[in-house]
């Protein structure tokens, strides 16, 4: 289901006519070049297209309205490759609505000493043409990316790979449509939010229907249906029966093999990329969506546990953010569960009643029927697995009830030290960054929930300059945060957002 559009990215290159005819020639030919070589470089995940040299308000304004309109176009990317006058540009960034990026770079890399005269001065001035250009974007307090660096540097090219995807994630926002079957764990406090403020800031819609309705959904599979995806699951898949008949078990999986198409099958009829459940409001379903709700999170479905719709809308958000990455490994929704203390050995192990999404999984993945500990169901059958190693980050979104904000914590995830056999749910294991108690601290005073969104895919940055978008808070908990500052950036918060 993971979909996305073919998303493009307008490069416009900003100049004027004061240099002549032949210094606009130079002027276009280097952006065309530069624009080829980006998309040749195979960094980048979306296509830069060039477009014609803005030297006009009268065009700056026009090309920034078709970028607008355009549903192809996820941003874009200017560049004054000569010195553009900013006052050109009020117009049209004041009707433009799309992510920017500010690439600050010029056509050589080394300045050619032994050829160098005016001529070549005036041709190539982004070190100041940029400034001036940098100069009206933050008087007019435009959110923007600034790269700075020479178009053929692979470190440059990777931050404005790293862009994209946080600009796509700024468009796709926009259209994430969330399915709650239930509401929100009663007191649960943390899990409730403004839906209305939601929408107004991410786009985001979040409707509630009758668990019934997609129940009869379910009901409507037929068993053939069932059976093929039982088969898929049992080809793929290693079956722990665990002493259990085998029959019973088979059952038991196709219960959620009935569960995951007629939830997609419902899904995708009413155009919904999230869905939220709660344990305690199942209707005329046998069993917790378990296994059925990881298969879904791993086509790319968001998905948050006990009414938690913010987590849904945040894991779709970044699997769409993520969609068709290189050597991805994955993002899921976890629950903070239990420590390791251990000195040198501290972390949080991760995991949920049942639903986690096999994307980030490491090695083998077994299916299990367990009872659960809550809830009234048959035992549902679920997949289980450990998770990879790496750097991750752990992001929560919460509504402090005047305004959101998102925590971000870089997370370092590593395999714990022995098997838990008697552990019947997937797991990841992470120690916060900077350490344990520091994370942890930091986490707790900033309101962080116990649901996330994690991914090994993403970067705080990219979270962070999401959030900037969205014009709500981002905190980060890493490896330079000491409690001290942490608390005085919160404090500085409440005066910058209220
Ligand atoms: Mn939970």
């Amino acid at each position: 289901m993971i979909t996305g559009k073919n998303y493009k990215f307008w490069f416009c290159t900003g100049s004027q006519d004061l240099y002549g005819d032949e210094c606009l020639a130079h002027v276009a030919e280097h952006a065309k070049i530069i624009v080829a070589k980006l998309n040749e470089s195979g960094v980048l995940p979306y296509e830069v297209v060039w477009k014609p040299t803005l030297i006009t308000n009268e065009l700056i304004r026009k090309t920034f309205n078709e970028a607008n309109v355009d549903e192809e176009c996820a941003g874009v990317i200017t560049w004054m490759h000569t010195f553009s006058p900013a006052k050109s540009w009020i117009l049209g960034l004041q009707e433009y609505r799309k992510p920017l990026l500010h690439l600050h770079t010029q056509f050589n890399e080394e300045i050619p000493y032994d050829t160098i005269d005016m001529d070549f001065m005036n041709e190539n001035q982004s070190a100041h043409g940029d400034r001036e250009y940098g100069h009206i974007v933050s008087r007019m307090k435009i959110e923007r990316k600034v790269v700075v660096g020479h178009w053929s540097d692979p470190a440059v090219q990777e931050k404005i790979a790293s862009w994209m995807r946080t600009a796509v994630g700024v468009i796709e926002s926009s259209h994430i449509r969330v399915m709650r079957v239930a509401d929100n764990m009663r007191n649960v406090a943390v899990t409730e939010g403004d839906k209305v403020e939601a929408q107004l800031k991410f786009g985001w819609e979040v409707d509630t229907w009758p668990v019934n309705e997609i129940a009869e959904s379910v009901a409507a599979v037929s068993e053939a249906d069932t059976n093929a995806l039982v088969e898929e699951y049992y080809s793929k898949y290693e079956i722990l029966l665990e002493g259990r008949d085998p029959a019973e078990f088979r059952r038991h999986v196709a219960v959620q093999a009935q569960i995951e198409l007629g939830f997609e099958r419902f899904l995708e009829e009413k155009n919904y990329q999230a869905i939220v459940t709660h344990f305690g409001d199942l209707g005329a379903l046998k069993q917790l969506p378990g296994l059925a709700i990881q298969r879904l999170m791993e086509k790319g479905y968001g998905f948050g546990a006990e009414g938690d719709w913010k987590v849904a809308a945040m894991v779709r958000l970044m699997k769409i953010m993520t969609a068709g990455k290189k050597d991805a490994n994955g993002t899921s929704m976890l629950e903070d569960y239990t420590y390791n203390f251990v000195k040198g050995k501290e972390g949080i192990l991760q995991a949920h009643m049942l639903e986690i999404c096999p994307s980030i999984a490491d090695g083998p993945i077994s299916i299990k029927c367990q009872p659960l500990s809550m809830g009234d169901r048959e035992d549902p059958a679920r997949l289980v697995f450990t998770s990879k190693e790496g750097k991750g980050i752990a992001t929560s979104l919460i509504d402090l009830g005047n305004r959101f904000r998102l925590i971000i914590n870089d997370v370092d995830c590593r395999k714990v030290e022995k098997p838990m056999p008697k552990l019947p749910v997937a797991t990841n294991f992470w120690t916060p960054q900077p350490d344990l108690y520091t994370g942890a601290e930091a986490w707790i005073l900033a309101g962080g929930a116990h649901h996330t969104a994690f991914t090994y895919d993403l970067t705080a940055e990219q979270m962070g300059d999401w959030a900037d978008a969205m014009g709500i808070e981002a905190v980060y908990i890493d490896k330079d945060t000491n409690i001290r500052d942490f608390k005085r950036d919160l404090k500085l918060g409440e005066l910058f957002y209220r």
